[in-house]
């Protein structure tokens, strides 16, 4: 794999004002299966409220790049292909919608749960991370899922016997 300093982004996003913040929005029609950001190849070893979770103790940081700007939704129009690293498109996005993923796919335990307002019919209310996900959403989100939370899946690791941190970990 090719290393990035930084992220590449296409011209099809933006990153916004919105909701009192910013938010990463698309500035074009964007078909299913585009790819939108290649993400800087720059890693932490904890997690925090920008990373992405590749792995056990591996997280893309933050930046301050494009994607540090993608909402979570729950039934989202990007995700990310872990082997390229590259945030993708999983179906038609019209000009001015926010982009978004689904922090599940990744991220096993959130560190500042928060609660999604995305609407959609299956959202999740609080967003807290695979590990307290159910039987039915675990299975409904596999195929998108990261290699790290796949290997969770199939070892079929619940939520409270894994934790070897030894915890200082906020609750709730
Ligand atoms: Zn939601």
């Amino acid at each position: 794999m090719e290393r990035r300093a930084r992220a590449w982004v296409s011209e099809k996003v933006e990153v916004q004002p919105y909701a009192g913040g910013q938010a990463l929005m698309a500035t074009a029609a964007i078909a299913a299966g585009e790819r939108l950001i290649a993400l800087a190849h720059v890693f932490v070893d904890l997690p925090h409220k920008y990373t992405i979770q590749i792995d056990e103790h591996l997280h893309q940081a933050g930046t301050g790049e494009a994607d540090d700007f993608m909402n979570h939704a729950c039934e989202p129009n990007v995700t990310i292909d872990f082997e390229a690293l590259e945030i993708v498109a999983i179906r038609e996005i019209r000009a001015g919608e926010l982009i978004t993923f689904n922090y599940n796919i990744c991220e096993w335990d959130i560190r500042a749960p928060f609660v999604c307002e995305c609407g959609s019919a299956r959202c999740l209310g609080e967003i807290r991370g695979f590990r307290y996900l159910d039987e039915v959403e675990r299975k409904r989100l596999e195929p998108w899922l990261s290699p790290y939370l796949r290997r969770k899946l199939g070892a079929g690791e619940r939520g409270d016997d894994d934790d070897t941190s030894g915890g200082a970990r906020a609750a709730g």
